[in-house]
């Protein structure tokens, strides 16, 4: 079994070493992730400049690109076998609803999926890092579980794991979720630099608006698991009708 770890906050980040350290006593792993935190990178591939990829002296690989390079990097030329199994994070903080847009700690994961490599991303639902060691051990039973269980899907899988931030023993069930909604994002943040120019800091985002029963955001709230299974077929199946009707008149 061969892992290939990546995550979107560093490859110095708390959760990253986290993940690693647990995921070890179940396969060989190895570890690629960005030189900085490019959380809300997305999907972006770097096609500007070239990439380089260097050793840490904790033995994680490092790359001066994305998340989504890293993943691609490793799996389409630099590891020496495929990947069994990628696995993003841990997270510092929630990928829940429309953060899945955004995440690169799902896009991480996503890229691994899209070369048909099975993919688990995992966040722990607060910043800070407070209960890391449990949301490691969760990943980890997750991850024993994908190994020891096949999953009942034909083809690889894409799941988005959200870890409530809460002691181990307090931990509820697993559940099976759909993405929730947020409110719109709020407004950025006017500032001024010391030169005086007008500045912007993109604002926070919003508060949930669909977090209801079933979704991620429901489950994280009462102490549960959230693993909510993805695909990437943006199209609007519903609106195909009224698409092909409006092309008509
Ligand atoms: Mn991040």
């Amino acid at each position: 079994m061969r892992i290939l770890i990546s995550n979107d906050d560093g490859y110095f980040a708390p959760g990253l070493a986290a993940l690693a350290r647990e995921l070890q006593s179940l396969a060989q792993v190895t570890v690629i992730a960005p030189e900085r935190d490019r959380s809300g990178a997305s999907n972006s591939l770097t096609l500007d400049r070239p990439l380089s990829v260097r050793t840490a002296a904790s033995g994680f690989h490092y790359v001066n690109g994305t998340p989504t390079d890293c993943v691609h990097i490793a799996i389409t030329g630099m590891l020496e076998h495929r990947p069994d199994l990628v696995v993003s994070g841990i997270n510092d903080g929630a990928n829940m609803g429309d953060d899945t847009i955004y995440s690169g700690t799902v896009a991480a994961a996503m890229e691994g999926f899209l070369l048909g490599v099975p993919a688990i991303a995992f966040s722990l639902s607060h910043r800070g890092h407070e209960h890391l060691d449990s949301a490691a051990r969760v990943a980890r039973e997750v991850v024993q579980r994908f190994i020891d269980n096949p999953y009942p899907a034909p083809g690889p899988v894409l799941l988005n794991v959200n870890i409530p931030n809460r002691p181990y023993e307090q931990i509820g069930p697993w559940v099976s979720t759909r993405l929730g909604k947020r409110h719109h994002a709020e407004e950025v943040i006017k500032s001024r630099n010391p030169r005086g120019d007008l500045i912007y800091w993109i604002g926070p985002a919003g508060n949930a608006k669909d977090a209801g029963p079933g979704t991620d955001f429901h489950a994280v709230a009462a102490g549960q698991v959230s693993v909510t299974p993805l695909h990437i077929d943006l199209t609007a199946t519903s609106l195909a009708d009224a698409t092909r009707n409006w092309l008509a008149s």
